[in-house]
């Protein structure tokens, strides 16, 4: 596969610029326009009815529903939201679209003017604009394989027909393959926070059409797009764009120019292949969609979506970094679903100290599964057991080495924290004058460090702490031991 990143050269004189249109099913229960189940892997063609297969006579009813999660959706991107949108028919013929026309949204779209910020290359966050949200309605399926007589038949499974859709519509904002990985995975992110779309890939949930072109650094004008189509994982978009950006230098290097035209991404050979040409483009008649009233969308229930929408992952970073002192990496990690963090947060809650509960996710659950490459949801910890960890240790009822210890066991066994812990619950050496002896043997073997402490370098008691630790196995009581440890260096008794 051709993966290869875009080379110096090139970039040093030509900047690339990328707009990307994404398609995104609802999760609703039902379809669109009719009552039929919205489910993907049914038996081809049950769930369909003369509204979704373009009866004559049918009538199509909007789905409140997905009019909810349009909005809501709208709203999460930063969207101005049009009070009183217009459904228009899309026409085309295709086997897979029985009516012959789809019911789209064209010059009155539900929404437009959003925006979604993403990280760039130099560390700072850079807008891309959203210039539209748009409702619609899926196509059916042309199924060209996994039949006796797919060499010379195409099946046909319409479920899939009248499944509700938003597209979203970048501006041409994007200037590298990695912001285009970027905004993907946030628009993602935000959607699955959101909760209107399952975002599976696989499952066709989620598609992106990725437009680009490029121009010589300074130009003013953009140069001609290409369209690339067929591309299913975010990082076979940043493929085929570093690969369609090469091959659009190359063109223009070699004195042609660049063809306005649809391409298809090839993963297989990791490259795109023309499929048509813009002269041969649909012209797709649009006009108002005769059977639906205009859909309005009143300031009331608006700000009643607004209410709905919960804290959106880049808020809910930020606030978490301030609120359990994390880095950003780990508020990624600890944000990277919805549900996660909501039952991360609910059991820090519970917890002495919240801060810790984070730290012993992070570095002891979460380390122990990325060394195993196991998932989040192949942990045997639970949460609960993660905040008895924390608490024990920030009562100073177990070291942070008999910690490890127990969740070595809870990795090796598949057991929860607890009972391990009960089971195994670790000596320690809670009797004074047995620690004070440690303490002065570790004292009278470290002149030097004592010396620093004396002289106003107060961190020492560290080291003194870790020494007699490790003597005792780890079965110190560590509250105990650091007060006994401070106060032998303070010379007390
Ligand atoms: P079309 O008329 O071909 O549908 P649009 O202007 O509607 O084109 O834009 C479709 C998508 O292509 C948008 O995401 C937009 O940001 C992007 N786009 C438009 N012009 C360019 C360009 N010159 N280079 C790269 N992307 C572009
Ligand atoms: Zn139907
Ligand atoms: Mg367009």
């Amino acid at each position: 596969m051709a993966t290869a990143a875009i080379s110096p050269e090139v970039l040093a004189k030509y900047e690339p610029v990328i707009g990307l249109e994404v398609h995104v099913q609802l999760l609703t229960a039902t379809k669109a326009f009719c009552g039929c189940a919205n489910r993907f892997g049914s038996e081809p063609n049950t769930n369909i009815c003369p509204v979704c297969l373009g009866l004559p006579g049918a009538l199509p009813v909007l789905n409140e529903k997905a009019v909810e999660y349009a909005v809501l959706a709208a709203l999460a991107l930063n969207c101005e939201v049009r009070e009183r949108s217009i459904f228009a028919r899309k026409n085309y013929f295709y086997p897979d679209l029985p009516k012959g026309y789809q019911i789209s949204q064209y010059d009155k779209p539900l929404a437009e003017h959003g925006w979604i910020e993403i990280p760039t290359a130099n560390g700072s966050m850079k807008r891309i604009g959203i210039t539209r949200l748009h409702m619609e309605e899926d196509a059916g399926k042309s199924l060209h394989e996994g039949f006796a007589d797919s060499a010379t038949r195409t099946y046909l499974d319409l479920n899939r027909c009248g499944t509700p859709l938003i597209e979203i519509v970048s501006e041409p904002d994007i200037r590298t393959p990695d912001e285009a990985f970027e905004y993907l995975t946030r628009l993602k992110e935000i959607l699955l926070y959101t909760g209107v779309s399952d975002c599976n890939m696989e499952e066709g949930s989620l598609r992106c059409d990725a437009n680009v072109s490029v121009r010589l650094k300074g130009a003013e004008r953009f140069g001609t797009k290409a369209e690339v189509k067929n591309v299913n994982s975010f990082k076979f978009i940043r493929a085929a764009l570093e690969y369609e950006i090469e091959r659009q230098v190359e063109v223009i290097e070699s004195g042609g120019r660049v063809a306005q035209e649809t391409r298809l991404w090839n993963a297989n050979e990791g490259r795109t292949f023309s499929m048509r040409s813009k002269e041969q483009a649909h012209d797709y008649r649009y006009f108002p969609e005769p059977d639906l009233p205009p859909l309005i969308v009143s300031p009331q229930i608006l700000s009643e979506s607004r209410k709905k929408l919960p804290e959106l992952p880049e808020a809910r970073r930020k606030r978490m970094i301030a609120e359990y002192e994390l880095s950003a990496q780990d508020a990624r990690t600890l944000t990277a679903s919805r549900d996660f963090a909501d039952r991360f947060e609910a059991a820090a809650k519970t917890a002495r100290n919240p801060r810790r509960v984070a730290n012993v996710l992070l570095s002891e659950v979460g380390g122990r599964l990325k060394a195993l490459g196991l998932e989040q949801e192949q942990t045997p910890v639970s949460m609960a057991g993660i905040v008895l960890a924390a608490d024990l240790l920030d009562a100073g009822m177990i070291s942070s080495k008999q910690m490890k210890q127990i969740f070595d066991v809870c990795f090796e066994t598949g057991e929860d924290f607890k009972p391990v812990y009960e089971r195994e619950k670790p000596e320690q050496i809670t009797d004074a004058s047995a620690l004070e002896k440690m303490i002065d043997d570790v004292i009278a073997a470290n002149p030097k460090q004592v010396e620093q402490y004396r002289a106003g370098k107060k961190t020492v008691a560290g080291f003194f702490v870790g020494q007699v630790m490790r003597a005792s196995k780890g079965q110190a009581n560590p509250a105990l031991l650091n007060e006994l440890v401070a106060k032998k260096l303070e010379g007390g008794e």
